[in-house]
């Protein structure tokens, strides 16, 4: 059986960081909806330029686009090990085609494992990545209030959504990102 991850919070939650780490150990395959979308944007393809309109402004991308996106990067890549899914799900409509997608492929999702952190110290953490980055959606206040914003109406009832399926498991996303990669790794041991 596959392990197939999401991993699931807030911007600036560190699922970047934590995705990084797991994918070596557990040999899984790393898909960041953000990371294919910034590449599509930098190629300038027409996927990319349709997904900047919504990502300038810290809106979420349709998820028909999405959800086609995510499909198509898991299809490319039957061999791996399993998944990590880092910032897909963020709405019901992909988590539900998540589901039947991977079903269709006879998977499912392992567990949905949350990176749990307060507003303030997310936005504080987005303005310094921002400084990094580039990112013109982690430069600016008001975008990364409109991300929350996003997060709290569309993404945290997926909370609910894998709670009924008894995946959801919530983990402290502040501290030293060895520690946090350790609070992770005793979830996944324990599946
Ligand atoms: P991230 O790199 O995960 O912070 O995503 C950056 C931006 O890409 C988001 O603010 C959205 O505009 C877009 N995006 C990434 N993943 C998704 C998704 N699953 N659904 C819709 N939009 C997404």
């Amino acid at each position: 059986m596959k392990t197939n991850l999401v991993l699931f919070g807030k911007p600036g939650a560190g699922k970047g960081t934590q995705a990084a780490f797991l994918k070596e150990t557990y040999q899984l395959k790393h898909i960041s909806t953000g990371d294919v979308f910034r590449a599509n944007i930098s190629q300038n393809t027409s996927l990319g330029q349709l997904a900047k309109s919504y990502m300038d402004k810290g809106d979420l991308v349709p998820d028909s686009v999405t959800i086609q996106m995510l499909e198509a990067e898991v299809n490319e890549n039957q061999a791996a090990a399993g998944f990590i899914f880092d910032g897909f799900p963020r709405t019901t409509a992909q988590a539900e085609a998540l589901d039947a997608f991977l079903k269709s492929k006879s998977m499912e999702i392992s567990a949905t494992i949350a990176l749990e952190a307060d507003e303030d110290v997310l936005t504080a953490r987005l303005l310094e990545r921002g400084k990094e980055s580039g990112r013109p959606d982690d430069q600016d206040e008001t975008k990364i209030r409109n991300r929350f914003q996003e997060y709290n109406l569309k993404t945290a009832p997926l909370e609910a959504f894998y709670k009924a399926q008894n995946k959801f498991y919530a983990v402290n996303g502040i501290g030293e990102i060895s520690e946090i990669t350790k609070r992770i790794s005793a979830i996944i041991s324990g599946l």
